[in-house]
């Protein structure tokens, strides 16, 4: 039997990488972790984490549509680490009509609760 390779592109195989995550075993403790998560929830689907791991006052409502995204992979391509706040850039490629599209965003976090999430995109690299 061959391991499933979470789709954040870590390399490891899911149950050892996001699934500790989207299962709610534990919670990333890191924003870059917890954006590599968010982008294997909505790569399997998971709504509830999505919510979780966004910040109450700026998620939306979500109700499925996010999830019709055909994901393909994701890079991280840079990070900057702080005690409540840290920015994470990546891009995520998906498909589009047969064609490979890319979202390139710079990405805000904020530990809430104790617990980092997911706030927004920012308009450059701070
Ligand atoms: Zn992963």
């Amino acid at each position: 039997m061959t391991e499933e390779l979470c789709p954040c592109g870590s390399g490891k195989p899911l149950q050892q990488c996001c699934q500790l995550y989207l299962s709610g075993q534990t919670y990333p403790n890191n924003a870059e972790t917890l954006m590599r998560s968010r982008y294997s929830a909505y790569v399997t689907g998971n709504l509830p984490y999505l919510r979780k791991s966004w910040h109450p006052e700026t998620c939306p409502e979500l109700d499925g549509d996010e999830l019709q995204t055909q994901w393909s992979r994701l890079e991280v391509v840079r990070s900057k680490r702080g005690l409540k706040k840290s920015v994470v850039e990546f891009k995520a490629w998906y498909l589009e009509d047969g064609a490979e599209r890319v979202l390139h965003e710079i990405s805000l976090f904020k530990l809430h609760k104790k617990r980092w999430v997911y706030v927004g995109p920012l308009a450059g690299w701070p």
